[in-house]
């Protein structure tokens, strides 16, 4: 059975869009991408001295159950020279989880809808391009309301353009 999940790029380091649209060329072994979102610029949170952020999302469909997918995700940061220097530090490539499906997955390794989600505009703009109306099964709000509910004065969010070679 194939379940939608949308998962957030980010990277900061080197090439960025490149990398991102390598990371998403690689994220089509784990299903099917079926939307990908614009590149957002978007200023550092929690740890704050480092570049500035390229963000995007997409819409996955799977076959491959949550904890797999992550395995693959993990993968894929790896191979593409993921390094943990800096705890919320610059990194090359950073893939989240933010849902699958409408399921609420609470492990040591995996926790989805991804903590984050519901407070981060930097996931929330481009989330609500490609899925507006995904519902967030613990607060019960669309991606759009969560967006509508963000305060105006956090960190910055500027549309950037498209991810090389999407077909979007
Ligand atoms: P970070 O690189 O800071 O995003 O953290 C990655 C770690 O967070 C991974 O090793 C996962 O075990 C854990 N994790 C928990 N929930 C999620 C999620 N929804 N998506 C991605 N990683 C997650």
């Amino acid at each position: 059975m194939e379940t939608t999940c949308y998962l957030s790029l980010g990277s900061n380091l080197g090439d960025r869009a490149a990398t991102i649209a390598e990371a998403i060329q690689r994220l089509a072994k784990a299903g099917t991408v079926v939307a990908v979102s614009s590149l957002y610029e978007t200023e550092p949170v929690e740890y704050l001295d480092q570049p500035w952020f390229l963000n995007c999302t997409v819409a996955l469909r799977t076959t491959m159950a949550p904890r797999p997918l992550l395995d693959a995700v993990l993968a894929i940061e790896q191979s593409m020279g993921r390094r943990r220097i800096v705890l919320k530090g610059p990194r090359t490539i950073d893939i989240d989880i933010l849902l699958y499906g409408g399921e609420t997955i609470e492990t040591p390794v995996l926790t989805v809808p991804h903590p984050a989600l519901g407070e981060r505009r930097f996931v929330l703009a481009p989330l609500a391009e490609i899925a507006p109306d995904a519902l967030h099964p613990v607060f019960r709000k669309t991606v759009r309301e969560l967006l509508q509910s963000l305060p105006e004065n956090g960190p910055e969010v500027r549309l950037w353009g498209k991810p090389p070679d999407s077909e979007q």
